[in-house]
């Protein structure tokens, strides 16, 4: 097939996967539906029974909830393979249209090859990288929440116990590593920052992109090596995920340097 024909299949093929992405968070919505429901059930059955029967109708209600949870997470399971092999493709077509050869030609070889290694990457993530990051789970519970605990402020992370503050304090060690806040390409402070899954190193977005591009050329499978010095493993775009945490320290930091910039140019004219 000469190159050029496969623009058009790429097309279909990735416009398929845009409505596969609809109808996954129509899921989600649909199972948020379901949990605030279920609460609402719940809470009036309760006002009108005193029999002794609320124990059964407890653990009965848990039982829902940890299905509505489950399922909740086999659709952000899903969204993500639905995300990786679109950006496998997307790869590819874009590869194929500058004319690069893959694998010798074998491209359903090279999209089971990626996808493989995208979906381990996914399974050896934690729960709190998988789900907590996800803005549909996170409106789940927090849906639920509500509904359940009216007079209580939300929390992913304090529900059935112990309060714990996992998720914060690897987000301000992520920030702390960062002091510098510089992209260890542009020497900059980061722009829309990404973070590499697999080294946990963070890239200004178009920066990272272009290292990886120009990579390609010796690199084989979309990858490049870290541009961090010492570290040792190689960085894909599928690795790549935005870290709003970073943003906002970032553009804290920009205004900070913002500010200084012109208390020294006020100093500069007053002794002028
Ligand atoms: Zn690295």
């Amino acid at each position: 097939m000469a190159a050029t024909a496969y623009g058009p299949k790429f097309a279909q093929l990735l416009s398929h996967y845009v409505s596969c992405k609809e109808n996954n968070s129509n899921g989600i919505a649909h199972s948020a539906d379901v949990a605030v429901d279920l609460e609402q059930s719940l809470a009036a059955l309760k006002g009108l029974e005193n029999d002794g029967e609320e124990q059964d109708d407890e653990e009965d209600a848990d039982t829902y909830r940890g299905l509505l949870e489950a399922s909740v997470k086999s659709y952000v399971d899903l969204a993500n393979e639905i995300h990786a092999q679109k950006t496998i493709l997307e790869d590819m077509r874009r590869r194929l249209m500058d004319g690069e050869a893959i694998e010798d030609g074998d491209l359903v070889g090279h999209f089971e090859h990626e996808f493989e290694r995208a979906k381990q990457q996914w399974a050896n993530k934690s729960e709190q990288e998988k789900y907590h990051v996800d803005e549909a789970y996170v409106e789940f519970k927090q849906k639920t929440w509500e509904q359940r605990y009216p007079n209580r402020p939300f929390s992913l992370t304090t529900e059935g116990g112990s309060p714990d503050h996992d998720d914060e304090e690897e987000g301000l060690a992520i920030i702390s590593q960062h002091e510098s806040l510089k992209c260890p390409l542009t020497q900059m402070i980061y722009e829309d920052p990404v973070t590499s899954q697999v080294c946990k190193h963070s890239y200004s977005s178009k920066a990272i992109t272009q290292h990886i591009r120009m990579s390609q050329r010796t690199e084989p499978h979309g990858r490049a090596e870290c541009p961090v010095a010492g570290c040792k493993h190689y960085v894909a775009l599928i690795d790549l995920k935005h870290n709003k945490k970073l943003a906002r320290a970032a553009a804290r930091r920009r205004a900070q340097a913002e500010n200084e910039e012109e208390e020294d140019e006020e100093e500069y004219t007053f002794m002028d």
